[in-house]
């Protein structure tokens, strides 16, 4: 047994099926055994058929009192009925297409039957049942796992192969875990555990099992991140900048006034700059709260003691933004700033190479190309990256790399709660800006659904002939996923060619050369687009102070801090601003995440609830909120495993910082897989 054997070798896996489970991430063995159900269904408590409501999926226990009758409904389409019974009442159940049931059921004989039920006017009927005969337990009389999946591999099937994989590891795992911290926490060993998660016998099996999983999977992150935390404070001493060069020179000259948020994270950043240790220090704020201006003034201060400064920003785009504000406020204190990006002329580019190294260049504003190799600073003190999380963490130390211990700022706009925000970036300090600036109107923001769509146009319409834009962001669940590309083309033509024919419309989406998306969006900031259509966050943090309206199709498809980022685009002018979510679902939970955007505008409330609705089983992809991707915890409902890993996280750092005790091995282990592998923090 090889966990990392390809699945190709399980049972029941086809050159088909292996292509579908890669698609879900699942490439080995142990990818396999660790594709954790996302669900149950309890197919174990049997209920008399007088006692099953309608619309609920039941197991009912009858003998079949009918011949099975099969109905030709057209060419290719086969019904099949039969009536059961019970000591309470009949039930009438159907399939379609399986002929293979004409010599299934035995008259007179009792079968488990377990599928949803209608009930018309007290009669019952049942649809498509999965069934047992007595005594058998194929199908029923357990708990059932429901694994996340996709059309080409249905559910039955994948849970076939699963439990295939999951048989050939039966006692068969390494035990990762030392034994001091199973009992001390009274966890389950590991064998148990994936043979629970996938088959638990009671939900009490089940709580056990996960509970380990968890906690497991927890631990890992955490020492991971004191891992980071370790290589990056190597004892080595930070740069210690002058107390005689005085933020407050620049403060003083702007043409507005900070809000207090900004000078206490000032004061903070302030305190790390002239300590000697180095800074590595998360800026947390939400859009438009003054990151910016922040950072600013931190470059002021490293350049006039005499260091360059580095601005990592994730596009373009913002980029360029950033050079503006920057050359806009520092150029009357004779600092120079530079653009880096990779659609500069290689003549340019040169050029400024040979500047940085010179030392004619303060500061160096780019995307990744600052991280080629080929760019030499003479002095690097500080590195900002504006992450809208899109850097990991290994890029960030490649820049750092640059200097001689560096002073490090990353800023961020993802509203993190704050206990999170600490197990997160657990290796960095964090300031954070809970305020905007005054006198921002509040965006007005809306919800529809499609009998408003004409409204909705017509209002877009208005506020672009009083000289706004307007943006118009469609979801793409899966880059690659042909028919949803599809669609959002389709909607962008309508749009363009019928519904907004006589405004200019223009459409960008992930898959547009970089140049060519630079282009369009430099059309829109500089007022010749009134209508950007654009596929999702492709540039968050993009500035257009014009722009009024920002249109969510599908809105129920984004998280809730995803929506909130949007919304940010807009109101970053005088002008009034309205956020538009239209929705196309009669969930409970799509309802209440329209009505929480509604209600508020505070990113940090918005990210708690989300979090809070994520727990409760809807899924979103984790990436889109810049937190690592877990397989089976979940940071809300996990709090409690998440503040027992804290405490254990502490002492391991205490007793065994570099987990070089002998009963640490397995810890070192995930530790290091958790690095090289697939997984990105
Ligand atoms: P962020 O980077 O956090 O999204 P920015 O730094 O880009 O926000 O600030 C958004 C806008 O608000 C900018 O135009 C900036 O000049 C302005 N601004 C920043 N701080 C203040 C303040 N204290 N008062 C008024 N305007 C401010
Ligand atoms: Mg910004």
């Amino acid at each position: 047994m090889n966990l990392e054997n390809d699945v190709k070798y399980i049972k029941g896996v086809g050159p088909n099926r292996v292509q579908s489970l890669n698609k879900l991430g699942i490439f080995t063995l142990k990818d396999l055994i660790t594709y954790y159900p996302r669900d149950y269904e309890d197919r174990s408590k049997p209920k008399k058929i007088i006692e099953c409501q309608d619309g609920e999926d039941v197991l009912i226990e009858a003998i079949v009192v009918s011949r099975i009758v099969e109905l030709k409904i057209r060419k290719n389409m086969a019904m099949y009925k039969l009536t059961v019974r019970d000591e309470t009442g009949v039930c009438n159940i159907t399939w379609f297409n399986q002929p293979y049931l004409k010599k299934q059921f035995i008259y007179g004989e009792k079968y488990s039957f377990f599928g949803k039920v209608h009930k018309k006017s007290s009669k019952l009927e049942m649809n498509s049942p999965v069934f047992d005969s007595k005594n058998t337990n194929k199908h029923t009389g357990k708990i059932v796992p429901i694994y996340p999946t996709t059309f080409s591999l249905p559910q039955n099937t994948l849970r076939q192969i699963i439990d295939n994989g999951v048989s050939q590891v039966v006692n068969e795992l390494d035990e990762n875990l030392p034994q001091y911290i199973l009992k001390k926490y009274n966890l389950l060993n590991i064998n148990d555990s994936i043979q629970k998660i996938h088959k638990p016998q009671s939900f009490e099996e089940f709580k056990l099992a996960r509970r380990r999983l968890v906690f497991e999977e927890l631990l890992i992150m955490q020492l991971s991140l004191l891992n980071l935390k370790s290589n990056w404070k190597k004892e080595q001493k930070g740069i210690k900048y002058s107390n005689k060069i005085k933020m407050s020179d620049v403060i003083n000259d702007l043409p507005f006034k900070l809000t207090k948020a900004q000078l206490k994270v000032l004061e903070e950043i302030d305190a790390d700059m002239e300590s000697e240790k180095s800074m590595n220090r998360l800026l947390q704020g939400d859009v438009g709260s003054g990151k910016t201006v922040v950072s600013i003034i931190s470059a002021y201060k490293a350049v006039k003691s005499g260091y360059q400064v580095a601005i990592m920003a994730p596009t373009s785009i913002l980029a360029t933004q950033h050079l503006e504000s920057f050359s806009k406020m520092l150029e009357k204190y004779n600092i120079k700033c530079e653009l880096l990006i990779s659609s500069i002329t290689k003549k340019h580019k040169e050029e400024i190479l040979q500047k940085l190294q010179n030392g004619e260049i303060d500061i160096l504003i780019g995307t990744h190309a600052i991280l080629e190799e080929n760019v030499v600073f003479k002095n690097l003190g500080l590195v900002v990256t504006d992450e809208q999380h899109r850097f990991g963490v290994r890029q960030r130390s490649k820049i750092v790399a640059k200097g001689n211990n560096p002073d490090v700022l990353v800023m961020t706009a993802t509203p993190i709660p704050r206990t999170l925000a600490l197990i997160l970036y657990g290796d960095l300090d964090i300031s954070i800006i809970d305020e905007l600036p005054p006198n921002r109107k509040e965006i007005e923001t809306y919800s529809v659904t499609k009998g408003m769509e004409e409204r909705v146009n017509n209002f877009v319409r208005k506020q672009v002939q009083e000289g706004r834009q307007a943006y118009i962001v469609c979801p793409l669940v899966e880059e690659n996923e042909e028919i949803n590309a599809k669609s959002v083309l389709e909607l962008s033509e309508k749009y363009k060619n019928e519904i907004f024919n006589d405004l200019s419309v223009e459409y960008v989406h992930g898959k547009m050369k970089p140049k060519e998306k630079d282009e369009i969006m430099q059309k829109f900031k500089d007022g010749e687009i009134d209508i950007l259509i654009s596929t999702t966050v492709i540039e968050v943090g993009v500035n257009v102070p014009n722009a009024s309206i920002m249109i969510v199709e599908n809105a129920e498809r984004f998280g809730l801090a995803q929506l909130h980022q949007l919304r940010g685009r807009v109101g970053r002018g005088e002008y009034q601003s309205y956020c538009i979510l239209k929705y196309n679902s009669n969930s409970e939970i799509a309802r209440k995440r329209m009505k929480i955007m509604q209600e508020t505008t505070d990113g940090f409330i918005i990210a708690e609830k989300d979090l809070e609705l994520r727990g409760s089983g809807e899924f979103f992809g984790t990436k889109q909120h810049g937190l690592p991707e877990f397989k089976i915890a979940n940071l809300f409902e996990d709090m409690d495993i998440l503040k027992e890993v804290q405490g254990l996280t502490l002492e391991i750092e205490r007793e065994d910082p570099k987990l070089e005790k002998e009963e640490h091995a397995g810890l070192k282990k995930l530790v290091n897989e958790k690095f090289s592998g697939r997984i990105e923090m």
